[in-house]
């Protein structure tokens, strides 16, 4: 039986495996990838990012390391999480089967796509999912943020501070009528095409306009880039049956990453911890892996 296992080999997990490695922690770490959504850059046409520190910079050194302790690490999908005496079992999409007295869930959120003709094809060229992430860099561009959630007010929010023009593509009324909502429209930067639906993507390389329609009226919107910010869904399900969730399906944990079951922990953007960002999800393995260590030295 495993001392610890971690799930997700994103930054909040590479981190806790890390941290629970140099504890000698009999410790194993499940997961589809190593680096998770740090391996995705947004490229935007001339743009040069080689002066800008990045959160992926900070993990790929926890990677590189995962990455040589072969014996600590499964490629593979867990499947399920299951209750058994004195901890918790495992199984994973190819069948195997582990043990171990704790867990720690890593598996991060995936964002709500479009489903539309070019989504695909210019998936980080110009198109992505996290305006907060990217909003910096658009000083005297323009852009599109498609949703009417808090995602994409928040994201449209932070771009209008220093965008030269910013559209919101809102398909329902959404949150429109909050206070952000309505502090946004009042901005001359921001044009709001509520009812809109996008219905494609153009470019070259890169994204360049998208195809909105409301009933018969068609409008095509030229931009620098498109931010996709309808939902995120945390990958909370395996454990769903195990912990209490928030009203966005993510593991709510306390200031130690304790979910409500012992021995069960949780981190990153699948966590109920505010801001879905490289470094809080790095801090926050580290603290899981801290909090697990304790949790099996009083066992
Ligand atoms: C397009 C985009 C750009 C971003 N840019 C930035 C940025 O510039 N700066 C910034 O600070 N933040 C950025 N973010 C946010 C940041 O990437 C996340 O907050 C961060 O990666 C969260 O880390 P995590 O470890 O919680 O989850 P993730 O990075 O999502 O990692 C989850 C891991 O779990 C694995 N996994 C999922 N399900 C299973 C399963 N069932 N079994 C095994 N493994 C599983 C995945 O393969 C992955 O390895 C960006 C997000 C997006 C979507």
């Amino acid at each position: 039986m495993y001392d610890l296992i971690i799930l997700g080999g994103g930054p909040a997990g590479l981190t806790a495996t890390v941290y629970a490695i140099r504890k000698r922690l009999e410790t194993l770490l499940i997961t589809k990838d190593l680096g998770g959504k740090t391996n995705w850059h947004l490229e935007l046409p001339d743009v040069d990012l080689h002066h800008v520190i990045t959160g992926e910079e900070v993990v790929s050194r926890f990677r590189s390391q995962i990455d040589y302790l072969d014996f600590a690490r499964v490629m593979d999908g867990a499947e399920s999480v299951n209750a058994i005496e004195g901890g918790y079992t495992i199984k994973t999409k190819s069948g195997r089967t582990f043990e171990t007295k704790a867990v720690i869930v890593a598996t991060g959120a995936r964002a709500r796509r479009l489903g539309v003709p070019g989504e695909r094809d210019f998936l980080m060229r110009g198109l992505c999912y996290s305006a907060v992430s990217y909003a910096p860099l658009f000083i005297d561009r323009q852009a599109a943020v498609v949703g009417d959630g808090d995602l994409a007010l928040r994201g449209a929010a932070e771009l209008a501070q220093i965008a030269r023009h910013v559209y919101l593509v809102a398909p329902e009324k959404g949150q429109l009528e909050s206070r952000l909502g309505q502090k946004l429209l009042q901005q001359p930067n921001v044009t709001l095409l509520q009812g809109y639906r996008v219905q494609e993507i153009k470019g070259d390389r890169y994204a360049r306009s998208l195809i909105v329609q409301d009933g018969n009226e068609s409008r095509e919107l030229v931009v620098d880039a498109i931010f996709i910010e309808l939902d995120l869904i945390p990958n909370s399900e395996i454990v769903a049956h195990l912990v209490e969730l928030d009203s966005k399906g993510r593991i709510i944990v306390d200031s130690r990453n304790a979910t409500n079951r012992p021995g069960l922990f949780a981190a990153g953007d699948v966590s109920s911890v505010h801001a879905e960002q490289v470094l809080i999800a790095v801090g926050e393995g580290a603290k899981a892996a801290l909090s697990a260590y304790e949790y099996l030295l009083n066992i």
